[in-house]
């Protein structure tokens, strides 16, 4: 969830300061994930994932709130996800609010933007950075989805939802 959490703002900023504010911003920024970011993501764990889980894939809403409950690992996994997130974005992020305030995030261009860039055209090299980055990403996790679905026979969708907590606490 922590790791999910970041991209909540970018449909938020585009709709209602689109030309005012990039469409990454304050979650995108290490204060705003260790912060909003985590507490926002604490807060989904605990008390929406349950509820969703349950409806949408009935699973035993019971046993995956108790998985959910808050603790100092819940919270740290949380910062650590929003962490992990504005760190995988910057690569391939024309701007970077990560340091925001104190980076203008115009200042902070992702490598990957600056590698694709030709001509001086970062709209370009961003579209380029983009696709390379979700091919990168999507093999990545495709070959670990397809281990835990080899690995997995018994309890596949509850090994994808919640981890291997769920099939550990049915015994
Ligand atoms: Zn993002």
């Amino acid at each position: 969830m922590g790791s999910f959490i970041p991209d909540i703002e970018v449909p938020f900023l585009f709709l209602f300061f689109s030309g005012v504010l990039p469409d990454h911003f304050l979650l995108h920024s290490l204060i705003g994930a260790v912060t909003i970011g985590t507490i926002i993501s604490i807060f989904v764990t605990v008390y929406l994932y349950p509820i969703l889980t349950s409806l949408l894939f009935h699973l035993d809403k019971v046993k995956i709130k108790e998985i959910c409950r808050f603790s100092p690992s819940l919270a740290l996994s949380c910062m650590l996800g929003n962490l992990f997130h504005i760190f995988l974005d910057i690569p391939m992020h024309p701007f970077n609010p990560v340091l925001w305030p104190f980076v203008d995030p115009y200042n902070i261009v992702g490598i990957l933007v600056l590698i694709f860039t030709k001509e001086g055209d970062t709209i370009l090299g961003f579209l380029y950075a983009r696709i390379m980055a979700n091919i990168l990403m999507t093999t990545i996790m495709g070959i670990l989805l397809t281990v835990i679905i080899v690995k997995n026979k018994e309890n596949r969708g509850e090994r994808l939802l919640i981890g291997k907590f769920y099939s550990n606490s049915k015994t």
